[in-house]
């Protein structure tokens, strides 16, 4: 019998109180102290207070279980067997308090006794010139397995200046045949063979301006293991899908689409539960479908995975009925969200049918636009051609962009953009006022800003900057 992610995600948060730390509520997606981020990507978001020491709360060791997404990982979801866009990320933190000796004993600890991971498949990477830790890992863990790598993986930065800091990764090998095959893959490699399942952050410089780093008065520790990973790795499994996090979704998913036995590990049929895990999750946290900002990468996963019911010659709305699923494996932990069922289920449902009904006619339009291009030998489409798709029949562009690559076509961007701009222009140009009395003070914020567009999409990878 597999050992529950429930009872896990409980062991590692009992093992850190124990050792002091306050155990703290996951915070919400929307990340509530830091403006400046779409979602919450890590643990430590919710202390960056703590961290720089502008936090009233008296604690200095905590501990928690924080819901995340990540839209950075969002093309590798169901390709690898270690990326999802909402996971759970497991930490422990201290705020001047304890540093690298006890984070790595624990951390070693919790996996080697706590869930009695084969201390032989562990390998530990630390920064290159961090000694220090290179001598506490020496008299924990075996030489052989403790491997020095560069700043690229192993040395934290918050930004070009401030707080930073060596990292150690704790890895463990999924064995041969989950690799790339290729001779030189070990563990700096990025296929899914060694797997990365916690991150140990030892903040500890403050980087000046010059580049210079200076030692911090209080030196922080910030770290983060996914739960999915330790559950896959605690069961023996090779794959983070193939856990009773994911099992009961990707089921009743090949039930309603039909899929027999042998498809039922399919990338796509993985994609479909990732994505309706993060969207049950978004929406729960006050998120809604929109055309902007959190909406709008709420809409488009929504719209991807519904997409893959296609696949498998499934017309109707379907991610509405997986939510009930996913609540079944998260309600535990997350007993807030009991209330919330049949209001998620139906927002996710009128979404569902408001895009297959775009879709419907969008793809027609599509399909004879891209015969046409190629029986004229042409592999660009045009980005007039793309617009009108958008603009008149609401098809999205990068639905547009995925199709016609799936027939081997790429859209002209540039053209597209232009189109694009042609349009704003012509609508402002067009706009008598919207009724409202003063808007004084938004054409005083247009003058000083500009417009604003949303990029939040395509800059997605600034979230990941944290861990
Ligand atoms: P990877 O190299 O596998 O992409 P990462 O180095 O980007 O992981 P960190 O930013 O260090 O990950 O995050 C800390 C931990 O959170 C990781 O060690 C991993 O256990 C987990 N994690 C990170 N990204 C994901 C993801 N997309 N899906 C599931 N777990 C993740
Ligand atoms: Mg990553
Ligand atoms: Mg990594
Ligand atoms: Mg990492």
């Amino acid at each position: 019998m597999d050992k529950l992610s429930s009872k896990i995600r409980m062991e590692f948060l009992g093992f850190f109180k124990n050792n002091g730390c306050t155990v703290v509520p996951s915070d919400s997606l929307i990340p509530t102290g830091d403006k400046t981020l779409l979602f919450t990507s890590a643990g430590m978001v919710q202390f960056k207070q703590h961290f720089l020491g502008q936090s009233k709360d008296s604690f200095t060791r905590v501990s928690s279980c924080q819901k995340c997404f990540r839209t950075s990982d969002i093309n590798q979801i169901g390709t690898t067997a270690r990326h999802l866009t909402f996971f759970e990320m497991l930490g422990n933190f201290s705020f001047g308090d304890y540093f690298k000796k006890e984070t790595a004993a624990w951390a070693w600890e919790f996996l080697t006794k706590n869930m009695s991971l084969p201390k032989d498949k562990l390998y530990i990477t630390i920064y290159k010139d961090d000694d220090e830790v290179a001598g506490i890992w020496k008299s924990i863990a075996p030489a052989n397995k403790i491997i020095r790598m560069d700043e690229k993986t192993n040395f934290w930065n918050m930004g070009a200046t401030g707080p930073c800091g060596p990292c150690s990764e704790i890895l463990i090998d999924w064995g041969q045949e989950t690799g790339c095959g290729s001779p030189t893959c070990g563990p700096d490699c990025s296929c899914d063979r060694y797997l990365e399942i916690w991150n140990l952050v030892f903040t500890q410089f403050d980087r000046q301006s010059d580049g210079l780093l200076k030692n911090l008065p209080r030196k922080n520790i910030d770290t983060g293991m996914g739960l999915e990973r330790l559950v896959a790795a605690v069961n023996g499994r090779k794959n983070v899908f193939d856990t009773d996090l994911f099992i009961p979704v990707m089921e009743n998913a090949a039930e309603i689409l039909k899929i027999e036995n042998e498809g039922r590990n399919t990338s796509k049929l993985r994609m479909i539960a990732d994505h309706s895990r993060a969207v049950t999750f978004l929406i729960s946290d006050g998120i809604l479908p929109s055309n902007e900002g959190r909406g709008y990468v709420l809409r488009r996963i929504l719209r991807r995975a519904l997409r893959q019911g296609k696949f498998y010659g499934y017309n109707k709305p379907f991610i509405n009925k997986l939510v009930s699923d996913v609540f079944k494996t998260m309600e535990d932990a997350y007993p807030e969200l009991s209330s919330k069922l049949n209001n998620i289920q139906s927002i996710v449902k009128t979404e569902e049918e408001k895009f297959l009904e775009t879709l419907e006619a969008g793809s027609a339009i599509l399909s004879s636009i891209i015969n046409s291009y190629k029986s004229k030998g042409m592999n660009i489409i045009s980005g007039k051609d793309v617009f009108k798709l958008y603009d008149t029949y609401g098809f999205p562009h990068d639905l547009a962009k995925e199709v016609a690559s799936e027939n081997g076509l790429e859209i002209d961007e540039d053209g597209f953009k232009s189109e694009q701009k042609n349009a704003q222009e012509k609508s402002r140009a067009a706009w008598c006022g919207s009724g409202e009395r003063d808007i004084t003070f938004y054409s005083i914020l247009h003058k000083k800003t500009g417009d604003t567009v949303f990029t939040g999409y395509d800059n997605y990878a600034n979230e990941s900057r944290v861990l």
